[in-house]
């Protein structure tokens, strides 16, 4: 078998937790498999090397931020190849400029293109377990690019469709996917199984233990991923692409507190005035995600809608300079509020799941700000300071507590 195993930064954290690992690799080595082993930057060194960035320069180029987050991952594969060498096994680390991953353009956030797999599979004919960067790639002028916080298990899941392997395993700080994240709700259970469809909406959601592209990309190639633990031999979450749920109405609740609310006020009230504000933000590159129109005064409207925490300077200044065309009074926005969410595709068939979370949260006094719904989820928009109490509210109001 060809298995592709990948390491989270709190997996690789120290050198105990390296060993840890190598030895977890060349178990299966050692059974007679084709291992490729990604690993993420030790720990939190990804957010310390963006901290000494802003130290420097608050705004330096995105160019340069991906030169030096790159360099996180690099110190991760060769120190498990030195790890696995002292163990007597044979290893080689490479990193996205070796292997050639290409991807778009777009430093910080781009996307995987194509990976060439000619040197890694020179590497494993020669009886080497292969370590590879995740997050990082090139692009079309061979600078380093990164692909977006935790992206990591999307380098894991393109490299197995890549490489046709025979199983992609993630393994992180928890055993699996939860109902919800267990570290803010502590009876959430976990699942044994889940589908690619719900765990994409789970990941762009807010549950991080999956990084959302590389769910998409499992779906795409059919990809079968196993979501385990590095630090015990429990059996882990299985995503894929028909998932025995139980008959769970719901099959989870996350949480994503990178959304901010932007409020266009008094717009006219006459066709393409949503278009203009929206193609606005296009332009941008910035995603939108709630919205709601509400009648204002007088022929006029109100259009609010969510971006993520980090767009929302830049949606604002961009908004601001177009809106007198719009006949705008005002952009007043909001960067203490956050989405809770539920997920499940038993809610496609079932009336009242909005109902019953909405009530949940009235019981709990939390006030809904905004709405979105989609065929296999519903989302509020809510006061962060609130998100804790929700999630626990909404979780025990769909019988998920375990
Ligand atoms: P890694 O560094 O291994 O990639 P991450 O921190 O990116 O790990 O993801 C694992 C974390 O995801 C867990 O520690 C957990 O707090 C969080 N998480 C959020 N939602 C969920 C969920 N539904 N199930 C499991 N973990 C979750
Ligand atoms: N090291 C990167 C991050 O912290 C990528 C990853 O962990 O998946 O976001
Ligand atoms: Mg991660």
């Amino acid at each position: 078998m060809l298995i592709v195993k990948k390491f989270g930064g709190s997996s690789v954290a120290d050198k105990e937790r390296i060993f840890n690992v190598a030895n977890r690799c060349i178990e299966d080595y050692k059974a007679g498999h084709k291992v490729v082993v990604v690993l993420s930057a030790m720990g939190k060194t990804t957010d310390g090397l963006l901290a000494k960035a802003a130290d420097i320069n608050p705004r330096a180029s995105k160019r340069e931020l991906d030169m030096l987050l790159t360099t996180g991952e690099q110190v991760s594969v060769a120190l498990m190849a030195m790890a696995m060498g002292a163990l007597g096994v044979p290893a080689v680390s490479l990193n996205a400029f070796q292997v050639r991953m290409h991807t778009t353009s777009a430093y910080g956030n781009s996307r995987l293109l194509r990976i060439d797999t000619g040197r890694i599979r020179d590497e494993l004919e020669n009886n080497k377990i292969v370590i590879v960067t995740g997050f990082q790639g090139i692009n079309k002028r061979d600078d380093y690019t990164t692909l977006g916080r935790g992206g990591s298990d999307t380098t894991a899941v393109a490299l197995a469709a890549a490489l046709h392997a025979d199983a992609c395993e993630i393994y992180t700080d928890v055993d699996g996917v939860y109902t919800a994240d267990p570290r803010v709700v502590p009876n959430a259970k976990k699942l044994k199984e889940i589908t690619y469809d719900e765990m994409l909406e789970f990941a762009s959601l807010g549950a991080k233990v999956l990084h959302n592209r590389s769910v998409e990309m499992a779906k795409r190639y059919g990809v079968p991923l196993v979501v385990r633990s590095s630090l015990n031999r429990n059996e882990g979450t299985i995503v894929k692409e028909n998932a025995d749920m139980e008959g769970m109405l719901v099959s989870g609740v996350a949480a994503d507190r990178n959304t901010a609310r932007i409020s266009v006020m008094g717009v006219r009230d006459e066709p393409g005035i949503a278009f203009k504000v929206f193609k606005c933000l296009a332009k941008k590159e910035i995603s939108v995600d709630i919205i709601l129109q509400s009648i204002g005064r007088e022929g006029t409207k109100d259009i609010s809608f969510t971006v993520a925490r980090t767009d929302m300077q830049e949606a604002v200044a961009a908004l601001k300079a177009e809106m007198d065309a719009w006949g705008a009074t005002e952009v007043t926005y909001d960067d203490t509020v956050a989405k809770v969410s539920i997920v499940g595709a038993g809610m496609e068939s079932n009336a009242g799941v909005a109902a019953k979370m909405f009530e949940a949260l009235y019981s709990a006094n939390i006030n809904i700000r905004m709405i979105g719904t989609a065929e296999i989820r519903i989302t509020v928009l809510i006061d962060e300071a609130d998100v804790k109490n929700a999630m626990r509210a909404v979780h025990n109001a769909f019988g998920l507590d375990s």
